[in-house]
């Protein structure tokens, strides 16, 4: 009799303990979400520099298309506002200076998308802004610090995208395609220049 009582009592306890780590491992997974809900990729990204700024984009490959007016790339736009950057499959999408998001989510025809305000050494007030970034996967949130290399999301094709890749814009202030500048010479060096 004590003998099945001490069995039951076992099995109990070992179904306790399985419940028990049930409950921890819901817990760790929560803890691996940010507040956008989404999964966490490491916090900052390896950094590259090839100009002033480093790469916005992990493991850079190609220029696709370059800022200004666009040599036929099916967009009804002409005026090409940024520069599109391509990395690998699943690159991450990086900050390339400390600053502060005043953007993170959904823009129409950029996807989702972060744009981050900064200060440079002289004072000024100036933007990066980053887009078509895949669902799910943006790190980020309005009125969050963020440093140089910070993982903002995963280089997609959401928005007005036909592929993989990042559109990467400097503006001189807030918004849409309001004062933008060539991030080129920020990129690259001049015998690098795309
Ligand atoms: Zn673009």
């Amino acid at each position: 009799m004590i003998r099945k009582l001490s069995l039951v009592i076992g099995i109990t306890a070992f179904i306790l303990i399985l419940c028990a780590t049930q409950i921890l491992n819901v817990g760790a997974t929560s803890e691996n979400k940010n507040n956008n809900g989404n999964e966490i990729i490491e916090e900052v990204g390896e950094i590259v520099y090839n100009g002033e700024f480093p790469m916005p984009i992990e493991n850079f490959t190609t220029v696709t298309s370059k800022f200004g007016i666009r040599e036929g790339h099916g967009v009804v736009s002409s005026n090409h506002t940024g520069i599109d950057l391509c990395g690998s499959l699943g690159s991450k999408v990086m900050a390339v200076k400390d600053g502060e998001v005043t953007h993170a989510g959904w823009q129409s025809g950029y996807g989702n998308c972060v744009e981050i305000k900064h200060t440079n050494e002289q004072g000024n007030t100036f933007y990066t802004f980053y887009a078509h970034m895949r669902d799910n996967s943006l790190q980020v949130t309005k009125g969050q610090q963020v440093v140089t290399g910070q993982v903002l999301g995963i280089q997609g094709s959401t928005g007005n995208s036909t592929g993989d890749h990042l559109h990467f814009e400097i503006r001189k202030s807030s918004g849409t395609n309001k004062d933008t500048i060539d991030p080129a010479p920020y990129l690259f060096t001049e015998k690098e220049r795309w």
